[in-house]
């Protein structure tokens, strides 16, 4: 399983896959990108390979210098279509990719159920997807401190990238357990699993400890934050 992540001035397609293409030997059963083209998110995902996914992404547009690309090896929920990553919340404006397990998710998502949130597939990536949502809506915060709020309610592993339409130039990371590394470039960054992807580009990467997030947003300097201390972000 993989994460690749960037936003920048570049084409982002072609980095994303790439990075995904050299995070393969991680193992994988789906993949799936999710781009945004200045205007829209445009997003294709499949079960299968790399490979697969650059043919079904022929049906969208690969327009964009910010995107998010994902590897899954499924948990929760069989290796499909619906369920491989991105996943949009339940109003469409967040998209995110998630590496890892959400081990309380069956309570969270009866709550959120019982809060009129609905879910396309059985993973327990929508749900925190969907939590991260309902935080910034009844919180009335920024997608950084719904992040946080939301990472500090689940119990598991993850590294997970997260954007919001409403404010494309930016992706929130963050991790506990598996890894995440950021790739800073001359406005640019990169977001992956390893520094694989993103080593011909730069040689500047900061590795996330555990249970430590970023704010990543373009022309500004990475804002990183300890999830459990809730006095920032
Ligand atoms: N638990 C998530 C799922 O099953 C993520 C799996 C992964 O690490 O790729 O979709």
């Amino acid at each position: 399983c993989g994460i690749v992540g960037y936003i920048g001035y570049r084409d982002a397609f072609p980095i994303i896959i790439k990075g995904l293409q050299r995070l393969e030997y991680r193992g994988y059963d789906s993949a799936g990108i999710a781009l945004f083209d200045g205007n829209q998110i445009n997003l294709a995902k499949t079960k299968g390979k790399v490979e697969d996914l650059k043919k079904k992404a022929k049906d969208i547009s690969q327009k964009g210098s910010i995107g998010i690309g994902h590897t899954r090896w499924a948990t929760h929920g069989v290796p499909n279509d619906v369920n491989s990553h991105p996943h949009y919340s339940n109003s469409g404006e967040l998209v995110i990719i998630h590496n890892g397990i959400i081990e309380n998710y069956e309570a969270i998502k009866q709550e959120l159920t019982k809060r009129g949130y609905t879910f396309q597939s059985d993973t327990d990536t929508e749900v925190l997807v969907n939590l991260i949502e309902e935080v910034k809506k009844t919180e009335n915060v920024k997608l950084g401190k719904a992040v946080q709020i939301a990472l500090n309610q689940v119990v598991g592993a993850y590294a997970i990238a997260v954007f919001d339409k409403q404010k494309p130039d930016e992706i929130v990371v963050a991790k506990l357990g598996s890894p995440l590394a950021i790739g800073i470039g001359e406005n640019e960054f990169f977001i992956a699993s390893d520094a694989s992807p993103f080593i011909e580009f730069t040689n500047n990467a900061v590795y996330l400890e555990d249970e430590e997030m970023a704010i990543i947003r373009l022309g500004k300097e990475i804002k990183l934050r300890k999830i459990k201390d809730d006095s920032v972000a």
